[in-house]
C-alpha cells in the first residue's frame, strides 16, 4: 500500500490555519483586511472573552453574491489575483485565498453578505469546516463574519491561547495598526459589550492619531519629510520629535504600501535615523508609510503577511535613515519658533533687592574672557536689569524678521538654567546642553577635516579573529578618518599608533575591540560614520560642564545661544532632553487660575 495520500480538504485547511490563524487577533486581522479590500468605509469589530468565544466583523463593503460567498470558503479561492504576474505586484491586502476557509475550519463560523443592489443576501453557517446551512437573508449590504468558539475542535491549539486580557490587547493592537493604516475608514471596536473606541472617518493621519492617542502625543509628532519627490520610494507619516520615546515597540508602526509590517530592516533604519535622538533601550514613536512600486516588494514571504522582502533593501534603508534625520533636524526650526520675544517687554523690572541674597539661586564671581574679574552678582537680576540685553538668536534660515528671544532668569541647583520665552518657562539642563554642543562641534570637525589625533607613547599591536580582521581591512580609511591611526601589521594583526585627541582612553586595545564590536553590527559605511558619532557621544560626556560647575552669565548666554544653533538642540547625544518647556497655560492650571 502506498504511504503517501492527499489530505482531506478540511484537514488541509486546518493545517493552513496553523500558520494563518494563531489567535483571535489574527482572525480579526484577516477579516478586517478583507473588509478593507472590499472597499468598506466603516468597519465594526466586536469580541467577547478575548475573542475566544466570539469575533464579529461587520463592514459596508461590496459584499458577495451567493456563488462567490460559497466559493470564498474554498481553499485557494480569491478574487484578488489571477496570474503569476499579479502575484509579483500585489496591490490588495489579501491574495492567498486561505483566510476564510482556514478560520472556518477551526471555529463555528457564520457569514452573511449582500451586494448593494441585490434583492436578498446570503447566510452560510459552517462548523469545523463543514458547511451546514446556506440560505437567503435580508441583511444590510456589506458583509458580516462571526467566528465563535475558536479552536473548539483543536483543543491542543486552544491551550496555546493566553489570558482573555492578553488576547484582547493583541486584538486592540491589531486594530490600531489597521486604523492607522486607513484613516479614511471609520472603525468601532467593542469588547465584551463595551465600546473601546469609535473612530470617525478622518481626512488625514494626524486626525486619526489624535483620535487614537490624544492631542498630547500629536503635538510632539513631526510630519515626515520625504527625501525626494520623484524618488522610487515615497516616505510619509508622522514621527516623534527628538526626545519622544517609548519603552516598547508598541508605537513604532511601519507600513509598506498600506500594509502594517514588522521589519528588522526598518527597525534598524529607524534606530539609525534617530541615532543620538534616542535614549539607549528606548524605541521611537513612528507612524511611517513607505510607498513603492508593488513589484519592488515581495509580500508573499510570510503566511500572515506580516513581513515583506524588499528588492532593494539598501535603498530602502538609506531613504528611511535620511528622511528621519531630515525630519528631526527640520523639527528644530519649529521648535526654535518657541523662542520668540516675551509678549511684553519688562518695563518695570522688580528691584533686585526685593530678593534677599541668600534666596538667590546662584551667585557668580569669576574672570571673563579678557581676564577682567567680574563683580560677583546674582545673575537672577541680570536679565531683568538689562532686559534690552535679551539674547537674540539668528534662526537657521537667516530670516531677520524672525529673531528668537529668550531671557535668562537664573540657575537652579547649579544645574538648570531658567529661561523665559513667549510660551512661559524653559528649564535647560546645562550639562546635557553642553554635551549636545560639544558633540555637534566634534562631529562637524570629523566630517570636515577628519578627527585630529594624538600619537600614543608606544604603538600597540593586537590580533583579531579573521572575520573582524577582514572588516577592519576594508574600513581602514573610515577608521583613519575617525582619528584612529591603524594599519595592518601581518595577517589578522594590526598596529595602532594614534587615537582621537578628544578621547581619554587608558587601554587603547580594549577601546579598539569595543569599536570593532560596534562596527560588526553596522552593515554599511554610513553606519561607520554613525559609529564615529557614537564614539564622540560616549566621550563628550566626560568633557562637558557638569552639574555644580558654576557658569558665569556670559557663559550661560553663550551656552544657550550655541545650543539653539545645534542641529538637534532638544536632546543630548544620548537622547536625554536638554530642555523642558513649561507653558504659561500649564502654570495657570497648576495655580488654579484656569481649569
Ligand atoms: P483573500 O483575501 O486572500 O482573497 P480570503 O479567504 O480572505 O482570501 O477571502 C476570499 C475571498 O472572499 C476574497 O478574495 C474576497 O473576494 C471575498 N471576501 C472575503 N471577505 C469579504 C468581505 N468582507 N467583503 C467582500 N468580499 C469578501
Ligand atoms: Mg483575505
Amino acid at each position: 500500500m502506498s504511504r503517501i495520500h492527499l489530505l482531506p480538504e478540511i484537514l488541509a485547511s486546518q493545517v493552513a490555519a496553523g500558520e494563518v490563524v494563531e489567535r483571535p487577533a489574527s482572525v480579526v486581522k484577516e477579516l478586517v483586511e478583507n473588509s478593507i479590500d472590499a472597499g468598506a468605509r466603516q468597519i465594526e469589530v466586536m469580541i467577547c472573552r478575548g475573542g475566544i468565544s466570539l469575533v464579529r466583523v461587520i463592514d459596508n463593503g461590496c459584499g458577495m453574491e451567493r456563488d462567490d460567498a460559497l466559493l470564498s470558503l474554498e481553499r485557494h479561492a480569491t478574487s484578488k489575483i489571477r496570474t503569476a504576474a499579479d502575484l509579483a505586484a500585489i496591490a490588495t491586502l489579501g491574495f492567498r485565498g486561505e483566510a476564510l476557509p482556514s478560520i472556518a475550519s477551526v471555529s463555528r463560523f457564520r457569514l452573511t453578505t449582500r451586494e448593494a443592489g441585490a434583492a436578498a443576501g446570503t447566510e452560510i453557517l459552517v462548523a469545523g469546516g463543514r458547511i451546514e446551512t446556506v440560505r437567503d437573508v435580508g441583511e444590510a449590504s456589506g458583509t458580516q463574519v462571526e467566528v465563535r468558539s475558536l479552536f473548539y475542535n483543536l483543543p491542543a491549539r486552544r491551550k496555546f491561547l493566553r489570558s482573555e486580557n492578553t488576547e484582547s490587547r493583541n486584538t486592540e493592537h491589531q486594530l490600531h495598526l489597521q486604523a492607522t493604516g486607513h484613516p479614511e475608514i471609520a472603525f468601532v471596536f467593542v469588547r465584551d459589550e463595551r465600546v473601546v473606541f469609535q473612530l470617525p472617518a478622518a481626512s488625514n493621519l494626524r486626525d486619526r492619531i489624535r483620535d487614537l492617542h490624544g492631542n498630547e502625543l500629536v503635538e510632539r509628532l513631526l510630519e515626515v519629510e520625504s527625501p525626494n519627490e520623484n524618488a522610487k520610494i515615497q516616505i510619509s507619516g508622522l514621527i516623534g520629535q527628538a526626545g519622544v520615546s517609548r519603552q516598547t515597540r508598541a508605537q513604532q508602526l511601519t507600513f509598506v504600501n498600506g500594509r502594517a509590517i514588522e521589519s528588522p530592516l526598518l527597525t534598524a533604519a529607524l534606530r539609525e535615523g534617530y541615532h543620538t535622538a534616542l535614549m539607549k533601550g528606548q524605541f521611537p514613536v513612528t507612524f511611517l508609510f513607505l510607498t513603492l512600486d508593488p513589484a519592488a516588494v515581495d509580500v508573499n514571504v510570510h503566511p500572515a503577511k506580516r513581513e515583506v522582502r524588499f528588492r532593494d533593501p539598501v535603498a530602502v534603508r538609506e531613504m528611511v535613515v535620511e528622511s528621519i534625520g531630515r525630519t528631526l533636524a527640520g523639527g528644530r526650526r519649529e521648535w526654535q519658533q518657541q523662542f520668540r520675544a516675551p509678549p511684553l517687554p519688562v518695563t518695570n523690572p522688580p528691584s533686585v533687592s526685593a530678593f534677599p541674597d541668600r534666596n538667590l539661586p546662584h551667585v557668580i564671581a569669576g574672570v571673563d574672557d579678557l581676564g577682567h574679574s567680574s563683580i560677583a552678582r546674582p545673575i537672577v537680576s541680570r536679565g531683568r536689569e538689562e532686559s534690552h540685553k535679551q539674547t537674540n538668536v539668528r534662526p537657521a534660515d537667516g530670516a531677520k524678521a524672525n529673531h528668537q528671544h529668550f531671557e535668562i532668569i537664573g540657575v537652579l541647583n547649579k544645574l538648570y538654567v531658567l529661561m523665559e520665552n513667549a510660551d512661559g518657562l524653559v528649564l535647560v539642563d546645562q550639562h546635557a546642553a553642553h554635551e549636545r554642543i560639544l558633540f555637534e562641534q566634534l562631529r562637524r570637525r570629523m566630517e570636515e577635516q577628519g578627527v585630529p589625533s594624538q600619537r600614543l607613547l608606544l604603538p600597540q599591536t593586537f590580533d583579531l579573529a579573521p572575520r573582524d580582521a577582514e572588516w577592519v581591512e576594508r574600513n581602514l580609511a573610515t577608521l583613519q578618518k575617525m582619528g584612529i591611526g591603524i594599519e595592518a601589521f601581518g595577517p589578522n594583526t594590526f598596529k595602532i599608533d594614534s587615537l582621537p585627541t578628544f578621547l581619554s582612553v587608558s587601554d587603547p586595545i580594549r577601546f579598539m575591540r569595543e569599536v570593532i564590536d560596534g562596527l560588526k553590527s553596522a552593515s554599511n559605511s554610513s553606519s561607520a560614520l554613525r559609529l564615529g558619532e557614537d564614539m564622540i557621544a560616549k566621550t563628550v560626556c566626560r568633557h562637558a560642564v557638569k552639574a555644580n560647575d558654576p557658569l558665569r552669565y556670559l557663559e550661560i548666554e553663550k551656552l544657550i545661544r550655541d545650543l539653539l544653533e545645534c542641529d538637534l538642540p532638544y536632546c543630548c547625544p544620548h537622547g536625554r532632553p536638554t530642555m523642558i518647556q513649561i507653558s504659561l497655560g500649564e502654570l495657570e492650571k497648576k495655580f488654579g487660575r484656569k481649569v
